[in-house]
């Protein structure tokens, strides 16, 4: 690892995820020939870094994050993840999958569970922890999110906002090294939003490694240490978000910014 890589102050940090020439194709329909959604993809995620990731509908954003913890399988490459290769057909997915937390546009909550129970059952069935410390656990980190006092509550009963909190909170739970956020406020209420993004801010200030899809060009622009953009299933550009949005490189990646604002 070269110097240039080293924070300020810092020693090198370490490559948390290593996306080497990844390909994925999805099969074809009957007249169709297939869909190319990731097209040679590279990246690496170092250790606390923010990534996000933007580009047009289409373009394998979240086909890439679902490669990471393997929802999407892969046709080549290799992408490892804190020395687990989550391509090797022998890794363990509920334990790869405990390591590497997920935040989706629809929360994927259980809807006949509480709040807290949809938090103590992940760490009982993947972690195996005794339901006392899981509960204490989940307690932490419903206080977190500021869901404590809707511990009790069912999904059905917490706005959009609540439900993507108590859906952190229950990744969180886990101990991930990594977070992957999945459009994980373009589901929600306007005035939603912003709670949701201050939480992925704050995740972000404590050092937590996290690669984020999303249309928030604000949080990108804020938060983001790289930003990349995606089209047609490549990564086209990747910087800093002063390189990406002052002074992009690529054609596709000025139109896009142009449209988005
Ligand atoms: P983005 O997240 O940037 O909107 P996606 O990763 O969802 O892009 O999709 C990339 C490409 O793969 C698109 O052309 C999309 O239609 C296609 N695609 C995504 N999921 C599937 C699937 N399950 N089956 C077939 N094609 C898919």
């Amino acid at each position: 690892m070269s110097a240039a890589n080293a924070a300020p102050g810092q020693g090198p940090r370490a490559i948390s995820i290593d996306i080497r020439s990844v390909n994925k194709r999805y099969p074809a329909a009957a007249n169709s020939a297939g869909v190319v959604a990731l097209d040679d993809v590279s990246l690496d995620v170092k250790s606390g870094e923010v990534v996000v990731i933007i580009g047009p509908s289409g373009s394998g954003k979240s086909t890439l994050l679902r490669t990471i913890n393997a929802l999407e399988k892969i046709d080549s490459g290799t992408i490892v993840v804190n020395g687990d290769v989550v391509t090797d057909k022998a890794t363990n997915l509920p334990v790869l999958r405990s390591k590497v937390g997920m935040v989706f546009q629809h929360f994927n909550l259980f809807a006949h569970k509480t709040a807290i129970e949809n938090v103590v059952l992940p760490q009982v069935a993947v972690k195996g922890r005794p339901r006392a410390e899981a509960e204490e656990n989940a307690r932490r980190f419903l206080g977190k999110v500021g869901m404590l006092e809707r511990a009790n509550n069912y999904p059905s009963q917490l706005s959009g906002g609540q439900q993507q909190r108590v859906a952190i909170a229950r990744a969180l739970a886990l101990n991930p090294q990594v977070m992957l956020f999945d459009e994980a406020t373009s589901a929600l209420d306007p005035e939603t939003v912003g709670g949701v993004l201050d939480l992925m801010c704050e995740l972000a200030s404590e050092g937590m490694t996290m690669v984020v899809v999303t249309h928030e060009m604000h949080f990108a622009r804020e938060v983001a240490d790289r930003v990349v953009f995606m089209d047609a299933g490549a990564i086209v550009e990747i910087g800093s978000p002063a390189q990406v949005f002052r002074n992009a490189q690529n054609e596709r990646t000025r139109k896009f910014l142009s449209l988005v604002g």
